[in-house]
């Protein structure tokens, strides 16, 4: 299904701002080029603590906490601001999406949810096991696991959440899998431009380096954040780490390669393994 996307369109300029994941009104429009996005500690402590670190110019400026009708929000750079009516994907890394303590979580005090096993049921109405389908709901850990299976996390290291091409969104990627799939819907996105698809790779190299430097990098669980994808007909291409709502910093001492396989204790969440697939997925279009 192509939806329409839900544009936050400044008056002043001909600029549309566009989201392509999370709960609507979990963003505001701010200030001419920075937008808000809802409150929440964990990413403001990595929002502070990736200003001084290696990764800062792959990163959307970060402006504060500021507070709008009595709530709270993270105040940043609107990265589409520069573009003249950009195309964006949001990418989302990694061979995990939720956190090592939501599957504790939900070993010890399970909390089942209809929304999730009514989701589910959108999509696949014979996933639900048969005791899922008596209790009629699902956990958020099996409901992530299952969306992982679908999609390419786990065999790719990243899945693609949305993208939006002119006018209209498409964030009906959920079944997007083998690299087959995922080169063709990326061929779609770039529309053939062997220079953006350039641009795009040689960022996404500087992306590397940057995060083989960082020490962010090096102390972080990264989970459930992204690469958004940005470009428009002036052949302007950017690549950007967005959304550190799940990047949990790691006891004192311990570090991740983020490429060993995960498994439940080490938090090992396979980014850089993700990051050489989508390097070499996106290559094979610039060779074509
Ligand atoms: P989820 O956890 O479900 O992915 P979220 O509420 O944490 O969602 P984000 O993933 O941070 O939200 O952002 C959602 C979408 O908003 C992105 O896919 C992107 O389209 C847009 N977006 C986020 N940050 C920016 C930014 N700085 N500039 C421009 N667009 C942005
Ligand atoms: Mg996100
Ligand atoms: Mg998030």
């Amino acid at each position: 299904t192509i939806v329409n996307c839900p544009l936050l369109t400044s008056q002043r300029r001909r600029l549309s701002w566009v989201q392509l994941a999370g709960h609507k009104g979990s963003f505001k429009a701010g200030d001419e080029g920075s937008i808000l996005k809802k409150y929440s500690e964990n990413e403001k402590l990595c929002f502070e603590r990736l200003k001084e670190d290696a990764l800062h110019s792959f990163v959307p400026s970060y402006y504060g906490v500021v507070k709008r009708d009595g709530e709270l929000f993270l105040k940043m750079k609107d990265l589409l601001a520069k573009f003249d009516l950009p195309n964006v994907m949001d990418c989302k890394m990694g061979v995990r999406t939720y956190l090592e303590e939501d599957l504790v979580r939900a070993r010890v005090k399970p909390k089942l949810r209809e929304d999730l096993y009514n989701k589910m049921l959108e999509v696949d109405s014979a996933a639900p096991t048969a005791e899922e389908k008596k209790q009629r709901a699902v956990t958020k850990p099996r409901y992530m696991q299952w969306r992982e299976s679908l999609s390419s996390t786990n065999t790719l290291g990243f899945r693609i959440e949305g993208i939006k091409r002119g006018e209209t969104c498409n964030t009906d990627f959920k079944k997007t899998r083998s690299k087959e799939d995922v080169i063709q819907v990326f061929k779609d996105f770039v529309e053939g431009n062997k220079n953006i698809i350039n641009s795009y790779v040689t960022r996404l190299e500087d992306i590397k380096q940057a995060l083989k430097a960082s020490e962010f990098f090096n102390k972080h669980e990264v989970i459930g954040s992204s690469l958004l994808f940005i470009h428009d007909h002036t052949e302007r291409a950017e690549v950007w780490l967005i959304d550190f709502g799940k990047t949990t910093p790691l006891l004192d001492g311990q570090n991740l390669d983020h490429y060993r396989p995960w498994e439940e204790g080490n938090r090992e969440d396979g980014y850089l393994w993700g990051l050489d697939n989508l390097l070499q997925t996106l290559s094979s279009l610039a060779w074509e």
